[in-house]
């Protein structure tokens, strides 16, 4: 059924198709993309799209934003958030993304090999801003071979690219041939958008062979460094296990960060 929204735009283009066409171009003037960082690190997005850009939008979102499994839990809020997040993951995973000054789309993280271990104590490893994350992330984004130059203690640089760690392309193949889609239990995000996981975090020493990696997908990657979830060998498969208590969640605003 049509929408009664649209009637009056329907007539406009029958009897004042030029008309119509002039408010489309005015309309499309009118987009604007604000992606603001507040106080606490976080990022708001902001947006106005011409009605052709946006329905691309939706659609790209909502084809990356279906529960992944009986146990994800997440509000259709946050299913959009992570959707537009792993849209841009991939564009820059695919390194199809138009290089700027030389270097193609990444996240830039400052950190050591102290901190990627998360020994206490440590200097807290940051994003190119100079905002800290976690070692957990840290962690994350090594695992997945976003890390490609790590600093040691004694500052000197260590390249940790694909010469010592990164998976190499013919183990992703064959990591490809093994999994259709991302590894944990009931998800279906295919495997063309996830990453490889070292079973044996690599920071804790875990080999990038084939046995101790999976495919994960960004939010099950997630879950497993950030999360609390554990990911075990049983036999010849692995297992996934759920944390075993829930963290109460505390409410604050976006972008607020909880006194020290
Ligand atoms: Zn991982
Ligand atoms: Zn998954």
């Amino acid at each position: 059924m049509k929408d009664l929204r649209y009637l009056t735009y329907e007539a406009r283009v029958r009897w004042d198709c030029e008309g119509f066409e002039r408010q489309t171009e005015e309309d499309f003037e009118l987009r604007s993309l604000d992606l603001s960082e507040t106080t606490g690190g976080m990022y708001r997005l902001d947006a106005w799209l011409d009605p052709v850009g946006g329905a691309a939008l939706k659609a790209a979102i909502e084809s990356l934003s279906n529960p992944l499994g009986t146990a994800d839990h997440r509000t259709a809020k946050q299913h959009r958030a992570d959707a537009l997040v792993e849209m841009a993951q991939h564009a820059m995973d695919e390194g199809k993304l138009p290089r700027r000054n030389g270097a193609r789309p990444h996240i830039s993280v400052n950190t050591t090999i102290e901190s990627l271990k998360g020994e206490l104590g440590e200097a807290a490893s940051q994003l190119g801003n100079g905002m800290p994350i976690s070692s957990k992330t840290v962690q994350r984004l090594a695992c997945e071979c976003t890390l490609h130059r790590v600093i040691k203690a004694d500052s000197v640089v260590m390249d940790v690219g694909r010469a010592t760690r990164s998976v190499s392309p013919s183990q992703w193949r064959a990591l490809k041939a093994r999994h259709r889609t991302c590894a944990a239990p009931e998800c279906d995000r295919p495997i063309n958008m996830t990453s490889p996981h070292h079973i044996e975090f690599w920071a804790r020493g875990g080999r990038s062979d084939l046995p101790n990696l999976l495919p994960l997908c960004y939010h099950h990657h997630r879950l497993v460094h950030e999360g609390g979830w554990q990911v075990i060998r049983a036999g010849d498969g692995v297992k996934f296990i759920p944390p075993e208590r829930v963290i109460p969640r505390r409410v604050r605003g976006p972008g607020m960060r909880w006194a020290a």
